[in-house]
């Protein structure tokens, strides 16, 4: 199939090679000289602008930094420029609003559209183990899920247009609601004389237990293997969650619903982020406790 891919950053360059793994054509292009070179080593061929890169394509995935980019993007050289008969799908996480406005767009233009953000970070994407969250009709779910299969383990219809980006907030809304809970939770329980890893082996069969303290847990040494145990580098970016969670917010305020837990992680983790540590995977937070 004749893919175009546009934004190859740490993200889409990985997706980009997988799907020229699985057999597919991709087109890509990206802003970035260096990014569109590090895609034509992964197979891919390369364009000068995203109109150059969408014609003839059957499918346009794009990854890219934020919603009026990916609105700018879509409008201007993407609608009325690829076939309609080709797929589009944005994977890029931004506000549901949005997601929405292109898809409806899109729709009005005669294309069939699906926003599916992902869930898993770098190393997911280059691994070809995503979870795909997707927004949109079944028809069109149906036509992107094998090309989001090339590129994941797991493809989920979250219902319809927007409802990917609904999913992907959502959840990570409690990722950074727990995150913080459990990292109070061992500071606590540090000024209180436990052992950490006595602590952990029985909160994390306990009622405390989540994802966030048996498959990420924010102190080195204890648990599974995480950013923790790497000075907290290498993970999920706290400025990348701050980004969720703004999102989440602008959601939460636009369908009028009451957040408090998701508020106040945003509050957090814009601290977190202002006294210099956007780029500290996420669980680095604990320090604020210690
Ligand atoms: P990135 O900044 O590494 O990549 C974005 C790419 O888009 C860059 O290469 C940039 O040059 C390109 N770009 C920007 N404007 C463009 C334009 N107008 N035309 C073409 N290319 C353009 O970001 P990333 O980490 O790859 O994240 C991409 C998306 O994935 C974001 O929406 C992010 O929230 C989401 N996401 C990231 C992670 C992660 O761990 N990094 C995890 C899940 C979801």
């Amino acid at each position: 199939m004749k893919i175009a891919f546009i934004g190859l950053g740490n993200m889409g360059g990985g997706m980009a090679a997988n799907l020229v793994k699985a057999g597919h054509e991709v087109h890509a292009f990206d802003l970035s000289e260096e990014a569109l070179a590090r895609a034509k080593d992964n197979g891919c061929a390369t364009y000068t602008s995203v109109r150059e890169a969408v014609q003839g394509a059957e499918a346009v995935v794009s990854m890219l930094p934020n919603g009026a980019i990916v609105e700018s993007v879509f409008s201007a050289d993407v609608i009325g420029q690829a076939p309609t008969s080709a797929l589009l799908i944005d994977c890029s996480t931004i506000d549901v609003d949005t997601a929405r406005k292109v898809g409806e767009a899109a729709g009005t233009a005669g294309y069939a559209m699906v926003d599916a953000p992902v869930s898993g970070g770098i190393a997911a994407a280059n691994g070809g183990t995503l979870t795909f969250m997707v927004g949109g009709s079944d028809d069109a779910f149906k036509r992107a899920e094998p090309i989001l299969a090339a590129m994941g383990k797991a493809v989920i219809h979250a219902g319809a247009s927007g409802a990917g980006q609904a999913a992907k907030i959502c959840n990570n809304m409690i990722l950074g609601a727990t995150m913080i809970a459990t990292c109070e939770a061992f500071a606590l329980a540090d000024r209180l004389g436990l052992d950490l890893q006595t602590f952990f082996d029985i909160s994390s069969k306990a009622s405390g237990q989540s994802w966030s303290m048996t498959a990420y847990c924010p102190v080195p040494g204890v648990g599974p293997q995480s950013p923790a145990d790497n000075g907290y580098q290498g993970g999920f970016a706290a400025a990348l969650m701050l980004k969720d969670l703004k999102l989440a917010m602008e959601a939460a305020r636009s369908a009028g619903a009451d957040v408090p837990m998701g508020q106040r992680a945003e509050e957090l983790y814009a601290a977190f982020a202002e006294a210099g540590n956007g780029g500290t995977d996420f669980s680095g937070i604990i320090k604020t406790f210690q």
